[in-house]
C-alpha cells in the first residue's frame, strides 16, 4: 500500500524517509516545496520553543538532538554544526527538563550574563542551515525512492489513498478544518557576521536571537501571534537589531545581507494522533510553532509507530 505524506517541510519530508526506511512506499503530495515552505524560513537551532506539551516534545526534542548529531558525525552532513549559545533570563528559574539530557550546559557565573539579566545559562546545540537541509531531506527523500506531486487540496477528503500522514503545518487550518492552528508571525535579518556564540532571550514577548551559522548569522526575532502578513516590515527589522545589539554590541549593520518572513504553525497543542475518516486512516503530525525542526525526527518516529499499529 501506498502511504501519501501532504506537505513537504522539515515534517513532511522527514517523516516520509522514515517511512521509506522502514520499507514502505511513499508519495508526497504538497502545495509547496523548498524553498517556498515555512521550513526554508527557521533559523534553526535546536530548542524546544513555543510548544506543547512538554511531556512528549522533550521526548521527540531529545530524540532529534541525537539524530541531528548522528548525522552530522556519521553521515558527514555538513549544513548541521554543533554551536554553543547563550540565553538570559530575567528571573532565576529551574533550567528545563531538556537541559538534563544535553552533553553540554552550565549555569552561567554573574559577569558572564549581560546586564539588564538576573540569569543564564549555556549550551552547545545543534545549527540547521536550512537553505542547504532542505533540499538534502529532499534528495535522500527521492534517493530512497520516494514520489513527490506538486498539489494542493482544498480538504484531507480530496486525497485519495487510504493512509495518509497530514504534515501540512498552517495549512491544516483549511485542510482538516482545524482552527486551533494559528499563525506566529516571525521576521529573521541575515547577517555576514560571526558573533562567537549565539546569544538568547527566549520569552516569546521579549524574543532575541543571534545563531551562527557557516554563512550567514541569523537575528531574530519576533513571535506575532495570528498575524498572518508575510511582507517584511522596516518597523520590525530595526526593532530586531536594536534587541540583538543589546545583547552583542559589535553587530555591524553594514553587513546586514537579507531579511525573510515566515509564520509559525502554532496550537494550542502538537497534534500528532491517529483519526478515521471513513475509510481512511490519518496520522496528523502538524502544529509544531516554533521547533519543528527540532521535533522533526523525534515526530517523525512516532509517526512510524503509529502506522506500523494501524497497518
Ligand atoms: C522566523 C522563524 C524562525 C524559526 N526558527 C526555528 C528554529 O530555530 N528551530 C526550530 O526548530 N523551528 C524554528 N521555526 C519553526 C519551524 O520553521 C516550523 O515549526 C516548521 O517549519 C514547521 O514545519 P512543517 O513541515 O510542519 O510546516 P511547513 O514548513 O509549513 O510545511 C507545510 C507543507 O504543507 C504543504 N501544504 C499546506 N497545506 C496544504 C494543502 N492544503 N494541500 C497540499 N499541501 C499543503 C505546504 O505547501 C508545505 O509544503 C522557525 C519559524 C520561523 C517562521
Amino acid at each position: 500500500m501506498e502511504i501519501i505524506v501532504v506537505g513537504a517541510g522539515v515534517s513532511g519530508l522527514t517523516t516520509g524517509i522514515r517511512l521509506l526506511e522502514e520499507g514502505w512506499s511513499v508519495k508526497i503530495m504538497t502545495e509547496d516545496v523548498s524553498p517556498n515552505t515555512v521550513s526554508d524560513v527557521a533559523a534553526a537551532w535546536w530548542y524546544p520553543f513555543l510548544v506543547e506539551p512538554v511531556d512528549k516534545t522533550n521526548k521527540w526534542a531529545s530524540e532529534t538532538f541525537d539524530e541531528l548529531l548522528r548525522l552530522k558525525n556519521v553521515e558527514g552532513v555538513e549544513c548541521i554544526t554543533m554551536r554553543k549559545g547563550r540565553e538570559y533570563l530575567d528571573e532565576i528559574c529551574e533550567p528545563p527538563r531538556w537541559s538534563l539530557e544535553l552533553p553540554h550546559f552550565r549555569i552561567l557565573d554573574q559577569e558572564e550574563i549581560v546586564k539588564k539579566y538576573k540569569f543564564g545559562w549555556e549550551m552547545e546545540a545543534p545549527v540547521i542551515e536550512m537553505n542547504s537541509y532542505m533540499p538534502w531531506l529532499l534528495s535522500k527523500f527521492k534517493e530512497l525512492g520516494g514520489t513527490l506531486e506538486l498539489q494542493k487540496f482544498n480538504s484531507i477528503k480530496d486525497v485519495s489513498g487510504n493512509l495518509i500522514v497530514n504534515c501540512s503545518g498552517l495549512g491544516a487550518r483549511e485542510f482538516c478544518s482545524d482552527d486551533k492552528v494559528i499563525p506566529v508571525r516571525g521576521q529573521v535579518i541575515y547577517i555576514e557576521q560571526d558573533p562567537g556564540f549565539g546569544r538568547f532571550d527566549q520569552q516569546p514577548e521579549t524574543l532575541t536571537y543571534t545563531i551562527p551559522r557557516r554563512d550567514f548569522t541569523v537575528l531574530g526575532g519576533t513571535a506575532q501571534k495570528g498575524d498572518w502578513d508575510e511582507t517584511i516590515r522596516d518597523s520590525d527589522t530595526e526593532y530586531i537589531l536594536s534587541k540583538c545589539e543589546a545583547l552583542w554590541p559589535e553587530l555591524d549593520r553594514k553587513k546586514i545581507k537579507g531579511v525573510a518572513v515566515g509564520l509559525r504553525p502554532s496550537r494550542n497543542e502538537l497534534r500528532l494522533e491517529k483519526e478515521s475518516i471513513g475509510e481512511k486512516i490519518v496520522i496528523h503530525n502538524y502544529g509544531h510553532g516554533g521547533a519543528g525542526v527540532t521535533l522533526s525526527w523525534g515526530c517523525a518516529d512516532e509517526v512510524v509507530k503509529l502506522v506500523k499499529i494501524n497497518m
